[in-house]
């Protein structure tokens, strides 16, 4: 664990609060019992006044969460996540949010950034993070406490600890097999005591939780077989298969019964997963964080199953909704809102502008390619029809990318290379999805939510109008400066390699 000196210039609230607190309002071990109490209750008081003006903000991200593995979003009786299903009875549900990318460090750095992938220039693991400003940064700006963890330390080193004061990098086993990166349980165990160990200052924290991602269900025979079991204990245990390509399947002898078991297995993580959530969010609750918090849900990417011949049980190559669709809920204090469901097409970008703007930090020197939410929240009847800014529902299109294929060159690395396959682009409505197969320079376009049929034939003056728009949306991107940045290091090579994100390992 790392930290920093907090910032000094931190906002008017926070040294009201120490003003009348008189001391650091931290109560520790061994004080008088009348000294606790009054800091006790100024920390109460200071704590309301602070969530008043700057609640906290907590951003969660689930690797690989599909969204239609909550009921909230797909009614099929499953139950995969109960206690995720019940936090977002108090939450606002975003009912189309879909993510920047479907590979993890590009998605998470747009929620991180507020930027689109060419624009934050962390488009794969051998890139890292342009000079842009993040998250962390702004919130430390701002008087914030920051805080980050994750199970995949790769991602700060390719540049998500940007900004964050205080940073958590937890350690991983190899088994048989299986690199076992640190799950949910040790992720709360981690950060709950942060989280809880608040005083007068308000906290911005990230949590990345891996426990969806393949391999599914290794946390153990009780997740990986409670969906239904399977006589042959190898299918699925470990990254073999994975991310399988029609020779792969053959060789394995993947049938519909291991195909369905796959499934099961990875609904096993997913319930692991909620468990470990249900378990955070209790703790934030019982001890008064959650009602000065602002909580937000969301997953990086989705998953594919079987649904696309491609490639199954992966989501690196394919733009699709199920890799592109994710759950997205926001908690605000009070439970604001809740119960509100909302069709507007958002994207991950839009989150990091959206919770600054709801803590109250102003964003007006900000540049960013999301737009906030807070508006839609105040006004979720906007219909898009309005002239102002608080047409969120205006945007026609939202955007994902995947970069694919290196660039030839001394950086380039031909395991990557490999496995990348083509870079595409994809801008989505309502109604239809555009793909840019960049490498190609060839389009598709797909009426939702038919992601197999080329209709761009049939339907030209739609294709048009969407080639028209993806060509502006581009053009007016801010590409990053440094489009990455030193070739992977041996370590992270190898960390990749056991995740099975390489073809041919170093
Ligand atoms: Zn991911």
């Amino acid at each position: 664990m790392s930290a920093q000196t907090p910032p000094p210039d931190r906002a008017a609230t926070h040294r009201r609060c120490r003003t009348v607190a008189g001391v650091r309002a931290r109560p520790r071990a061994g004080r008088f019992a009348v000294v606790v109490a009054t800091l006790a209750l100024t920390l109460v008081a200071c704590g309301a006044e602070h969530a008043a003006e700057h609640p906290n903000v907590l951003i969660i991200t689930l690797d690989t969460l599909r969204a239609d593995r909550l009921e909230t979003y797909l009614q099929d009786g499953r139950d995969t996540t109960p206690r995720l299903d019940a936090f977002a009875q108090e939450c606002i549900v975003f009912e189309n949010a879909s993510s920047n990318s479907s590979f993890t460090p590009p998605s998470h750095a747009s929620i991180l950034t507020g930027l689109y992938p060419e624009e934050h220039g962390l488009t794969h693991w051998s890139r890292t993070l342009a000079e842009v400003p993040t998250a962390g940064e702004m919130f430390n700006e701002a008087g914030y406490r920051t805080f980050a963890i994750t199970p995949l330390r790769t991602l700060f080193t390719i540049g998500l600890d940007k900004g964050f004061a205080e940073t958590v990098e937890l350690p991983h086993e190899e088994g048989d097999g299986l690199l076992l990166l640190a799950d949910a349980k040790q992720i709360n165990a981690a950060a709950l005591p942060w989280l809880t160990n608040f005083d007068d200052q308000p906290s911005f924290a990230w949590l990345h939780y891996y426990d969806a991602h393949r391999v599914y269900g290794r946390q153990g025979p009780e997740w990986a077989g409670r969906y239904g079991s399977h006589p042959d204990t190898a299918v699925g245990s470990t990254e073999a298969w994975y991310q399988l390509d029609p020779a792969d399947r053959q060789r394995l002898g993947m049938d519909a019964a291991k195909a369905h078991y796959m499934k099961d297995r990875y609904d096993g993580g997913v319930a692991f997963l909620d468990e470990q959530l249900g378990a955070l969010l209790q703790r934030l609750r019982d001890t008064g964080v959650l009602e000065q918090t602002i909580v937000v849900i969301t997953a990086d990417h989705g998953e594919v199953l079987d649904e696309h011949f491609e490639d199954w049980f992966s989501h690196d190559p394919h733009l699709v909704e199920e890799n592109l669709h994710v759950p997205l809920l926001v908690r605000l204090p009070d439970a604001r809102h809740a119960g509100l469901r909302i069709e507007a097409m958002v994207q991950g970008v839009d989150l990091l502008p959206t919770v600054l703007e709801l803590a109250g930090i102003s964003t007006a020197e900000r540049r960013f390619s999301g737009l906030s939410l807070a508006a839609l929240l105040a006004d979720p009847t906007d219909d898009g029809s309005a002239t102002d800014d608080k047409a969120v529902q205006r945007r026609p299109f939202i955007f994902a990318s995947r970069r694919g294929r290196e660039p030839d060159g001394p950086d380039a690395n031909p395991a990557v290379i490999a496995l990348s396959r083509d870079r595409r682009r994809m801008v989505r409505s309502q109604g239809h999805k555009l793909v840019h197969y960049v490498d190609r320079d060839s389009f598709s376009l797909f009426a939702l939510p038919d992601e197999t049929e080329n209709v761009m034939d049939l339907k030209p003056t739609i294709f048009n109008e969407m080639r028209d728009g993806y060509m502006r949306m581009i053009s007016n991107m801010e590409l990053a400066d440094a489009d990455g940045g030193p070739g992977l290091d041996p370590v992270t090579l190898q960390m990749l390699c056991e995740l099975g994100y390489l073809a041919d390992c170093p």
